[in-house]
């Protein structure tokens, strides 16, 4: 049984669709339809003509089928992007998975630690001066 349900959008609501910016090939098919002048009311979803988000999509489809690509990719759970983790450290936010937040923690961890060191060790040296 649904405990949720998807409400049809208001007259007033900007139309946000799957044919949006958020659409992974949303960058080619404006890249496409760059090549000619379309009218701004024509661009679909504020990217692309129709002609052009076709042609993307067939592209991406010929892509795929050419180098033997699954139409649904997995994700490896384990899968670690070492770019987002580093910009996490730095204190950037950036969404990460479960994995990567524990290597952010591990980290940081190690940070922490090391300066620990170093505070010892500097008054360590000063006490030996005096
Ligand atoms: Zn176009």
């Amino acid at each position: 049984m649904p405990v949720q349900a998807i409400a049809a959008p208001t007259p007033d609501e900007p139309r946000v669709g799957r044919w949006s910016w958020g659409h992974p090939l949303a960058e080619v098919a404006a890249r496409h339809c760059q090549s000619h002048a379309t009218p701004l009311p024509l661009l679909i979803g504020g990217t692309a003509c129709g002609a052009c988000w076709e042609r993307s999509i067939r592209d991406d489809e010929e892509f795929r089928l050419a180098v033997g690509l699954p139409r649904e990719l997995d994700t490896d759970p384990s899968y670690v992007d070492w770019v987002a983790v580093e910009q996490a450290v730095n204190g950037r936010e950036v969404p990460l998975t479960k994995v990567e937040r524990h290597e952010v923690r591990r980290r940081l961890g190690e940070l922490a630690r090391r300066r620990n060191i170093a505070r010892r060790y500097i008054c360590a040296v000063s006490a030996v001066t005096r």
